[in-house]
């Protein structure tokens, strides 16, 4: 699909975590045209995920709310999640990129009642909090997530649960036909702000992360220190629930690793 608004004035933001959020909403308001392409159905990448944010100490949605309001505030700001770019081509004020939209099954008119959760039976393990807690196949991403819609696994689309989901959905809201999208832009500049990913500790064989349970990473300590998080933000011993009596820090995991 051709799109007209777009043109060499227009900036392409890869990634909204806080530095395509942050990028985003201070080119839009030095009068940019601005899209916002995020992978993942939610805004505000791996900083939502964390608990108290340096240097304020305050939970991480408070400043992320900020920004999400100036996203939702401002006219020039396009964004679409569950969306990468595909292909780039092009020089400095001339790129053309192809955007891929998938489908989360679930539209704008979504109002997160949580009925279709209710409906459905089937539970896949939450990518939010590292696998450490299961949420029903219909769910929001997180409590602060924005926007503030559900989303369908792709597991229970053809399924029983998915047309329960469908049927429980006072709005409809559950469009379990909704197909991929395809966008072809023209843009001006992009914005490369594709973040980080935690550091796979499965490689490092020795500290035993994926044989013992109670071997975990930072990020998810960060879930399990959260009040929303998998334990209600109680750091217990994921294996039986218990409080440690003690607990090793192992700094610098992995940087040796280059790969
Ligand atoms: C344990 C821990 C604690 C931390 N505590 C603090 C703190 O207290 N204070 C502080 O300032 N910093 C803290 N940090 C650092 C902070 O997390 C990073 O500075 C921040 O996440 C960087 O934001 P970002 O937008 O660059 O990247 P990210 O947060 O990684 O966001 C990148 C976004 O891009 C998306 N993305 C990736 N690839 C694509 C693609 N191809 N197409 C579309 N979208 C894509 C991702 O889904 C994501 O949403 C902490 C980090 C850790 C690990």
């Amino acid at each position: 699909m051709a799109d007209g608004r777009t043109g060499s004035q227009t900036i392409l933001v890869v990634g909204g975590g806080i530095s395509g959020l942050t990028s985003a909403v201070e080119a839009a308001e030095a009068g940019y045209d601005v899209v916002l392409v995020e992978k993942s159905p939610y805004l505000g990448g791996r900083v939502a995920q964390l608990h108290q944010y340096f240097p304020k100490l305050c939970p991480p949605s408070c400043g992320l709310e900020i920004n999400y309001r100036r996203v939702k505030q401002n006219p020039r700001i396009r964004f679409f999640t569950m969306a990468e770019v595909t292909h780039l081509s092009g020089s400095e004020g001339n790129y053309h990129a192809t955007i891929q939209i998938e489908p989360r099954y679930v539209n704008e008119n979504c109002t997160a009642c949580g009925k279709c959760a209710e409906a459905v039976g089937a539970e896949i393990s939450n990518p939010f909090n590292f696998g450490m807690d299961k949420i029903k196949a219909a769910y929001v991403p997180h409590p602060m997530a924005f926007p503030m819609r559900y989303v369908l696994d792709p597991s229970i689309v053809a399924t029983a649960d998915g047309k329960a989901a469908q049927d429980a959905c006072a709005y409809n809201a559950i469009e379990l036909d909704m197909a991929p999208k395809k966008l072809d832009m023209n843009f001006g500049a992009v914005i490369w702000a594709a973040g980080w990913n935690p550091y796979d500790a499965v490689k490092l064989e020795s500290y035993g992360f994926g044989q013992y349970k109670n071997v975990i990473t930072n990020v998810m300590m960060e879930r399990l220190a959260v009040a929303d998080g998998p334990t209600m933000g109680k750091i217990v011993r994921p294996s039986d629930g218990k409080a440690p009596s003690m607990v090793s820090f192992f700094q610098w995991a992995g940087v040796h690793d280059l790969s």
